[in-house]
């Protein structure tokens, strides 16, 4: 498979180059040039296959010819080393969690199947890859897990110091090895336009090869398709008409799903959920988009004014504003409606969601108002990887699982910077050991 940048200033290069330069050099996100839909008989027959099938089947197009059939089955063997559990809540909704990876949060499907790739790629080459990643935690934290000793890589994060929950931090700073902790003086903002500015510095990239993990990279992005073919496969016999709401942010989730869509997955409907960062869901009202200052929340890894993968959403539906449309509702939510409806949850099904979970079922329910559906929201974290919030609405204390209390108990080990100026100089002392 070739990609493209959305900007089309830069030439098509293959899946390996994709994964390793994350962006384009013309600063544009990589496309597939071309997507193929599996056969009608691959969804009709999906309940005998394996997940490792499914998700085998669903990407095998995009990475083809880089890496070879068996390694990428181990890649994904791998990478689904856990659970993706579907829970009614009622009739009309059920909840998918994904959150029973080793950091608790649905990133852990792209860190983990990234890394694996990078690994691939690297296995034989002197070179080592810098892999930069700006954090307001879950993002790190995945990223830290999945690429910890990987041969070749080293990976840097960088998180707004007293910014992210302390389960988050630990998370981040307490792995060592390849993988440094950089906790910026400023917010996460900030953060990100470092990476950007070193992305863009001759000094670094003259020296070193520089990635991304966000999810602006193809192999962190592309995975995440599969968790929306396993829900169906567990509903379809059940229900006809599944719809999926995604608590939404930087939208590589739900452009993930309609991905999936596009691969033939009959699926109707796509709800965005947003919180009050909300410029999709004003896009879709009025054809304007207008990116905005981000507004702090309770689902704070929603936290994005101006959505990244906001362009490959217009080029799956190739600019076409009423397919769109067509194709996907967008709500956007409160923090006072979100702990409301974690409240609820909590009430009526004894279930603790996450807020960011609990925006994905205020949005089911908005859309369930006026259509006939089952609605599928992801749950994308584990409601004790933001504790207070979820112990403040439930009036319970909860109990802490494995993953979380592995790391609690460790020592953070992190290097302060103030500026980029700093930034640079961690990197180019890290080249010359
Ligand atoms: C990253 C994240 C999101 C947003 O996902 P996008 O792909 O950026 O839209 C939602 N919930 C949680 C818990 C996250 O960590």
């Amino acid at each position: 498979m070739k990609y493209y940048s959305l900007n089309n200033q830069a030439p098509k290069v293959s899946f390996k180059k994709a994964v390793i330069n994350a962006l384009a050099p013309d600063k544009g996100l990589y496309f597939p040039e071309k997507i193929t839909p599996l056969p009608k008989t691959f969804f009709d027959n999906i309940d005998h296959f394996s997940n490792t099938e499914i998700a085998f089947n669903s990407i095998k197009q995009f990475v083809g010819p880089d890496i070879p059939g068996d390694i990428l089955r181990s890649i994904i063997e791998e990478t689904l080393s856990f659970d993706f559990p579907l829970i009614g809540l009622g009739q009309n909704i059920s909840t998918l969690e994904l959150f029973h990876g080793p950091t608790m949060a649905f990133k852990d499907v792209g860190a983990r199947f990234m890394a694996r790739c990078l690994a691939y790629f690297n296995q034989n080459n002197s070179e080592e890859v810098t892999v930069l990643v700006a954090t307001s935690g879950d993002t790190g934290a995945a990223v830290a897990s999945g690429f910890l000793d990987i041969k070749g890589v080293n990976v840097v994060i960088l998180y707004p110091s007293g910014k992210v929950s302390d389960i988050q931090e630990k998370q981040l700073t307490t792995l060592g090895k390849n993988i440094s902790a950089l906790e910026v003086k400023g917010t996460f903002d900030d953060c990100q336009a470092m990476v950007k500015t070193a992305f863009l510095d001759l000094d670094l990239i003259n020296q070193m090869q520089l990635s991304s993990a966000n999810s602006i990279n193809v192999a962190r992005w592309l995975p995440q398709m599969f968790y929306f073919m396993f829900a169906y496969k567990h509903l379809h016999k059940k229900h006809p008409n599944i719809v999926f709401s995604v608590p939404s942010g930087n939208f590589g989730n739900i452009c993930a799903g309609m991905m999936a869509q596009q691969l033939g997955l009959p699926i109707n409907h796509f709800i965005a959920s947003n919180n009050e960062n909300n410029a999709v869901a004003e896009y879709l009202k009025t054809q304007l988009y207008k990116p905005k200052p981000t507004i702090q929340t309770i689902s704070n890894a929603m936290d994005v004014g101006k959505p990244s993968n906001f362009v490959r959403i217009q080029a799956i539906y190739k600019h076409d504003f009423s397919t769109l449309k067509e194709n996907v509702s967008a709500y956007s939510f409160s923090d006072e409606a979100t702990k409301t409806a974690m409240l609820e949850m909590f009430n009526d099904y004894d279930y603790v969601a996450d807020p960011h979970g609990a925006v994905g079922y205020l949005g089911c329910q908005a859309y369930l108002k006026g259509h006939d559906a089952h609605c599928v929201f992801l749950e994308t974290a584990h409601p004790t990887k933001f504790l207070d919030v979820v112990e403040e609405v439930s009036q319970t204390k909860q109990a802490l699982p494995p993953q979380i209390q592995s790391v609690m108990g460790k020592k953070k080990v992190s290097t302060i910077i103030s500026n980029y100026e700093e930034f640079k100089g961690y990197l180019l002392q890290k080249i010359s050991f």
